[in-house]
């Protein structure tokens, strides 16, 4: 069976089992603050099941992109190594929330895998929760009991807290879990091993691929349990392994979702896969990191250097690895397999057909200039070994070249290997020990639980039509961070704060009791849907009725700058073209920042008509037209442009200026003559084939013009108030190089004399020509000097020192016969002398130079430089 007819059947199987089929919600995380990919078919179903929000339908069925690559799930070192994990792989899931229950999840699970597929129940294991006397939990019998009726006891399994209990994170929704696993594995294998004992012990063909989760109950700060008032079904069927169980082969890397890439890869390689173990690792990890890689630039993350653009960077970056040291790959060629993945998979996912050529530029240019980091890097091995005595090169040193440089230790330890030297594993550990518990002291955080002091999960936000609002606390809680120290996290019945999301940062402003009591609110964020409010102090009366109100300035530049962006992105598709799409943005008070897709740089006339076309907007006074709480198929109908996917569920609010149309949940001037105007202030490149603008809208394009105009009347006022400023620069600047050139003249006179007299007070030295004299020359001219007259001796010791705006000079020419018969050295010269002017430096043996910050030291240095040729 293909694995697009096994995606397929698992959507109608549940389809038909009243459940709504969703699109796979995008895989990078925009809004969410715990968690930066998903990593499971539930994340982007949370709120849900932390009764924040409610479906639409309780039943829902879908393929969930994730990643685990990161965090909690960190699957990455695994990858290539085995056959069954990856970093981006798609996960089936059914949800029930607050509906059915372990008896229909399982039922319906065994109905589809055996009926439905028809696999052998023979080859299938599951297991159930033992309990734990640690949460004061008793075993599942509820689940091994409803197996029992499908399959034999002695297969079902028991399984502790670690594979069978299963948490969201520290606090939040758990409960237990019945896994299902399959034991592919030959006769003559299961003759002589049960397969009863391999499961769960990292056998590549006993795996899991099914896990059905049971929520039933909260885990609180404190640890303890509470039950749910609301049981909920989660379960997740990793796609790949059950397309390996399905088309009968031994390793996910076999079925048609992988052998298309690895085909290509053999080609570009000429290698062939099964051959090597070596070769089949490079080539498993390059057929699976370019897929994570892929389906993340289509979802808008880039690979940068921090956060999840990081994590993107280093998965593409272990793949160049892995093709430069296993395949012999130096140059880019990943980017060549995104044409099989696109036309394989683009069918269920149309983002990667869509965004290919993008995809495409980003990852050829990442190869790029990781090649030319191993490039360097391989240099500065090469220096470390050179200056290293013995066999063992120092943690400290392969550390750094680690850290600066990015070069990857394993490969710092593999080239070692093959000189005959050893990494001294020891202190590499203990230094990137160092460095982790550095950035950890830094991250470190405790968030408390909520204190509820009003039962209420009904939040409103009516932030688009009031800046102020009457409000009650419902809930409060403290995190504490090195960072920030203690914070407090309040949330209200209702709000007018805007949390920060689409680019657009949240409001601050205040809130204020009957007693004149004020708090201030320092940010706002969502978290799981639920909109939260900082604030350093915790207010005195907690349980009054504050007047909550936003800081209405800052919230007006920002809708200024928001509806500009609006404006910019429209502009730049008609003067640019339609293929610019919207590849990140940020809405502050003080700019807007907007990131798009377009292959070269912006000629001015290009910038001056975006300017032009926004501004002629603004003086068009076209107002705001809202619809909010539309569902997303009539916002597209109407013509809006979807951004960054949707979830499933989102009735989206459209935003539309003239023929401006987006789905933005932002806030927006009423009309655009209140911007202004807009100016932008840069344009430059942040990736391959991603542009970035940068500008500026009303108060600060005022005070930019301010400033431009102070700056100019400054200038004119140094320019004696030239009537015409420009032309009075250029002559000046004439002027300048006429001056500079009889100088450089003068100089040279000046050095021919200086020249002339040093030759004649060079005295004679146990056969050396010495002198160590002060004089008036900079270092270019010390240096021509001493080259000259080094010309003419070959016996020449020479010391010369000079102070220069009020640093000092020691500069030592040592004729070449004198550094080889004498074993005199100009280096150690000037650091031995550089003592006397506080300061150091150095060169080569023949010629050196010292800086240093004393020229009170000079005339001694002079007199101590006799010691060396005595
Ligand atoms: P394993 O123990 O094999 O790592 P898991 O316990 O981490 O699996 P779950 O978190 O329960 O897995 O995820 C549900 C299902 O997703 C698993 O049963 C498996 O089929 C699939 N799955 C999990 N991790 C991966 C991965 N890295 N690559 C491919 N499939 C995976
Ligand atoms: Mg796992």
């Amino acid at each position: 069976m293909k694995s697009q007819e096994i995606r397929s059947k698992f959507l109608s199987f549940f389809e038909d089992k009243k459940h709504s089929i969703v699109p796979s919600a995008p895989m990078v995380l925009k809004d969410d603050p715990t968690l930066m990919f998903v990593n499971s078919g539930m994340a982007p179903f949370k709120e849900f099941f932390l009764g924040n929000a409610e479906p639409k339908n309780n039943r829902i069925a879908d393929t969930q992109k994730c990643l685990r690559v990161s965090g909690k799930h960190n699957d990455l070192e695994e990858v290539g190594y085995d056959t069954y994990h990856h970093t981006l792989f798609e996960m089936l899931g059914n949800w029930s929330f607050g509906d059915y229950f372990k008896e229909e999840a399982i039922a319906w699970a065994w109905e589809l895998l055996t009926g439905v597929f028809g696999i052998d129940k023979d080859i299938l294991y599951v297991t159930v929760f033992e309990g734990s006397d640690d949460d004061g939990l008793p075993m599942d019998t509820e689940a091994f009991d409803f197996w029992k009726k499908h399959i034999s006891e002695d297969r079902i399994l028991k399984g502790n807290k670690k594979d069978n209990f299963w948490e969201m994170g520290d606090q939040g929704p758990c409960g237990p879990c019945s896994e299902i696993h399959v034991d592919i594995r030959s006769a003559e294998e299961k003759a002589k091993i049960d397969g009863k004992d391999l499961v769960n012990m990292d056998h590549p063909q006993v795996v899991e691929i099914w896990n059905l989760v049971f929520m039933q109950y909260n885990r609180k700060a404190n640890g303890s349990l509470e039950p749910l008032p609301n049981k909920h079904i989660d379960t997740g069927m990793g796609f790949e392994r059950l397309c390996m169980v399905l088309q009968g082969v031994q390793s996910n890397y076999d079925t048609d979702v992988f052998t298309p890439i690895i085909r290509e890869i053999e080609t570009i390689t000429n290698k062939d896969y099964g051959k090597d173990e070596k070769a089949d690792i490079a080539i498993r990890v390059i057929s699976d990191h370019v897929r994570a890689v892929a389906f993340s630039i289509a979802d808008g993350q880039l690979p940068s250097n921090t956060g999840a653009g990081y994590v993107i960077r280093r998965i593409l970056r272990r793949a160049v690895r892995y093709g430069f040291t296993f395949l012999d790959k130096k140059e880019p060629f990943i980017y060549r397999l995104v044409d099989v993945l696109s036309e394989k998979m683009g069918k269920a996912f149309p983002e990667l057909k869509s965004q290919k050529q993008l995809i495409q530029n980003v990852i050829k240019e990442e190869e790029n200039s990781f090649l030319r980091t191993l490039e360097q890097g391989l240099i500065l091995l090469n220096r470390i070994v050179d200056e290293t005595k013995g066999d063992t090169v120092s943690g400290e040193k392969a550390f750094e070249l680690y850290d600066t440089y990015g070069f990857p230790i394993d490969l710092t330890s593999l080239i070692l290997g093959e000189k005959g030297y050893a990494l001294d594993e020891e202190g590499f550990n203990s230094e990137l020990q160092k460095q982790k518990d550095r950035s950890r002291a830094a991250s470190e955080m405790s968030t408390d639980d909520w204190t509820i002091l009003v039962e209420d999960s009904d939040q409103e936000f009516i932030g688009y039509d009031a800046l102020e609002a009457n409000v009650k606390i419902t809930r409060y809680r403290k995190v504490t961070s090195k960072k920030e120290g203690d914070m407090y996290q309040l949330v209200f019945n209702l709000t007018p704060f805007y949390a920060e999301g689409g680019g657009q940062v949240g409001d601050k402003g205040y809130l204020e009791d009957t007693h004149g009591d004020v708090v201030y609110i320092l940010d706002t964020k969502k978290e799981n849907n639920v909109i939260i409010h900082f604030a350093k102090n915790l207010p005195k009366h907690l349980n009054e009725t504050f007047k909550a109100v936003v800081d209405s300035k800052q919230r007006y530049r920002t809708e200024c700058n928001h509806t500009a962006t609006h404006l910019l992105h429209q502009a730049l598709r008609e003067v640019l073209g339609t293929h610019v799409e919207q590849k990140g943005s940020a809405v502050h008070s003080k700019y807007l920042r907007f990131d798009f897709s377009h292959f070269s740089k912006m000629t001015v006339e290009e910038l001056r008509d975006v300017e032009n076309f926004v501004n002629a907007r603004i003086d068009g006074k076209l107002t705001l037209e809202e619809k909010r709480n539309i569902p997303m198929e009539q916002a597209i109908s109407e013509g809006a442009m979807a951004l960054f996917g949707e979830k499933y569920g989102d009735t989206v609010r459209a935003v539309r200026f003239g023929q401006s149309i987006e789905l933005c949940g932002g806030t927006h001037v009423k009309n655009t003559s209140e911007i202004w105007h807009f100016k932008i202030v840069s344009e430059g490149a942040v990736a391959a084939g991603i542009r970035r603008i940068e500008a500026i809208t009303n108060d600060a394009v005022k005070d930019f013009y301010h400033e431009n105009n102070r700056a100019y009347f400054e200038m004119k006022d140094l320019l004696n108030n030239a009537k015409e400023p420009v032309k009075a620069l250029q002559s000046l600047q004439e002027e300048n190089v006429g001056l500079r050139k009889q100088i450089e003249a003068l100089l040279k006179d000046k050095a021919k004399n200086i020249k002339g007299d040093l030759k004649s007070e060079l005295t004679d030295v146990n056969g050396i020509q010495f002198l160590a004299k002060k004089v008036d020359l900079d270092a270019a001219g010390i240096k021509d000097v001493a080259f000259e007259l080094g010309s003419q001796f070959d016996n020449l010791f020479l010391l010369l020192g000079a102070e220069q705006n009020g640093k000092a000079l020691l500069s030592c020419y040592i004729s070449k016969e004198l550094v080889t018969n004498k074993e005199l050295n100009a280096g150690q010269v000037v650091r031995e002398l550089g003592k006397y002017i506080q300061g150091g430096g150095g060169g080569q043996p023949f010629f050196a130079t010292a800086g240093g910050k004393n020229p009170n030291g000079i005339e001694e240095a002079l007199k101590a430089a006799k010691e060396f040729v005595n």
